[in-house]
């Protein structure tokens, strides 16, 4: 349903967890987010409200510069903690957030369980992560993972997903929409400008077919075959 964010400078967490209360408007059953920290992903997830999420934070430290968010409307699983979002695969090496409907997801998760793969969670979206790991584990590295995995994928998505020891994140869309913020070196994605409209209001709209890759220095939007894209970069006169 939601989806957020962050590479930068600063810590990861409070414009994550910003930006999804800034997203409950849209309706969300749960909530959840993943931090990346040099020593590898956090993960704090359930279902319910992002309140009971920042409770369940209090006395944690989550720390890092990179991460991402997600308030899950749920479509493929019930409302449990287990099928929250971000989701990983075995190792918790990839975390992915998705928002839509991944529609070929039963023939992916078939064949991804006959190469060893054990899911968790009920979701269409679990097969991303674990399809992202699959690639990595035969050599490539992670933005070629994740552009082979966004190619097999059949249905309408957002996705933000990030890999243990690559200083940047992923995202991809097609049906569903993508934006990203940018304040100085701070970088946002999210799937709605509200999400981080009071950190900036300078971005630039992701289409249907970009794979974008969000590193602290710069950001990079290609198309299919990695050719770079021109986007318009705007700045939108909203009230935060
Ligand atoms: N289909 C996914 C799920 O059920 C994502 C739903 C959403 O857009 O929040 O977990």
């Amino acid at each position: 349903c939601g989806i957020i964010g962050h590479v930068g400078d600063g810590e990861a967490i409070e414009p994550l967890l910003t930006g999804l209360e800034n997203l409950e408007y849209r309706g969300y059953d749960s909530a959840g987010i993943a931090v990346q920290n040099g020593a590898g992903i956090e993960i704090a997830k359930r279902s319910g409200t992002v309140d009971e999420l920042v409770e369940s934070l209090e006395g944690t430290h989550l720390g890092g510069s990179l991460g991402i968010g997600h308030t899950r409307w749920s479509t493929h699983g019930p409302p449990t903690d287990e099928n929250a979002h971000p989701h990983t695969d075995s190792t918790a090496d990839v975390a992915v957030v998705h928002n839509g409907i991944i529609e070929n997801y039963g023939a992916l998760k078939e064949r991804l369980q006959e190469a060893g793969h054990e899911f968790t969670s009920d979701t269409d979206t679990e097969v991303v992560p674990h399809l992202i790991q699959y690639y990595i584990d035969r050599g490539h590295d992670g933005e070629t993972a994740f552009r082979n995995a966004i190619e097999e994928l059949a249905g309408s998505y957002a996705i933000a997903a990030m890999c243990d020891g690559d200083d940047c994140l992923y995202a991809a869309r097609d049906g569903s929409p993508l934006v990203v913020g940018i304040d100085g070196d701070d970088y946002y994605l999210a799937s709605d400008v509200p999400a981080f409209l009071e950190y900036t209001d300078d971005l630039i709209y992701i289409e249907d077919g970009d794979v974008v890759v969000l590193e602290p220095d710069g950001i990079s939007i290609t198309d299919a075959n990695g050719a770079p894209v021109r986007r318009r970069r705007e700045t939108v006169d909203w009230d935060a």
